[in-house]
Order: C-alpha cells, then structure tokens, then sequence
C-alpha cells in the first residue's frame, strides 16, 4: 500500500502536503503533486492537510480517479515528457526540485 494523489490537485497543487511529509517523498510536477510510492512510508500525515481531499490510500481512491494510482507511479517508473530518464527513486523531492512536468495522462487530463 501506498498514498497517492488523485485528481482534485490537478491545477490546484498548493503544496500543504509537501511541508508535511517527514520522509520528503512529495514531489512537485506541472499540474500536481506526485508521490513516489516505494519512499511513502504510508504515515498518512498528508492525507488531513490537502484542503481539496485529494490524497487517499491506494486501495482506497475512489473508482473515477482510480488512474491517478498508476499515474503517480509512472511519474518515478518511466521517463517523463522531454527526458531521457526515468527519477526513479531521487530520495528527496527537495533535492530533485519542482520538476515541472507531468505524465502524459495528466497533462492532457480536463476536471
Ligand atoms: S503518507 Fe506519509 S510518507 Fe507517504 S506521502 Fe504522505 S506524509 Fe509522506
Ligand atoms: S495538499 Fe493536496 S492540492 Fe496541495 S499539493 Fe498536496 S495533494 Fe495537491
């Protein structure tokens, strides 16, 4: 099990969550948030801090927004637009920086 982040931070990407993660595995891409799920440490310490609700356990997101649970691992599983490379597992969003991009699914995703 992991926590992921679903479709209401999709534009919205306040970064509340981020200041909250103790493990730092809350990474910022264009549109939204990503977690990568082999760093969550599953704390939920993010989850009651997201003023749009938009972060579940992944067994627990909700059937229209099931996709977010692959996207948020194919953002670190498979090179993201313009790279070569996949992330990965950097251990630090502070350190990997706000990447800026998203996955091709959230890219093109409309509320
Ligand atoms: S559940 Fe905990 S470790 Fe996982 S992303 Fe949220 S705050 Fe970070
Ligand atoms: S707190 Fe919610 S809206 Fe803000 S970045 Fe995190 S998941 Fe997105």
């Amino acid at each position: 099990m992991t926590f992921v982040i679903g479709a209401p931070c999709v534009d919205i990407m306040d970064r509340a969550c981020v200041e909250e993660c103790p493990v730092d595995c809350i990474y910022v891409g264009g549109r939204m948030a990503y977690i990568q799920p082999t760093e969550c440490v599953d704390c939920g310490a993010c989850e009651p801090v997201c003023p749009v609700e938009a972060i579940y356990l992944d067994t627990d997101m909700p059937s229209d927004q099931r996709q977010f649970v692959a996207e948020n691992a194919r953002f670190f599983a498979e090179p993201l637009p313009g790279r070569t490379e996949a992330l990965g597992s950097p251990g630090s969003a502070a350190k990997a920086g706000e990447l800026g991009v998203d996955t091709p699914f959230v890219q093109a995703f409309t509320k």
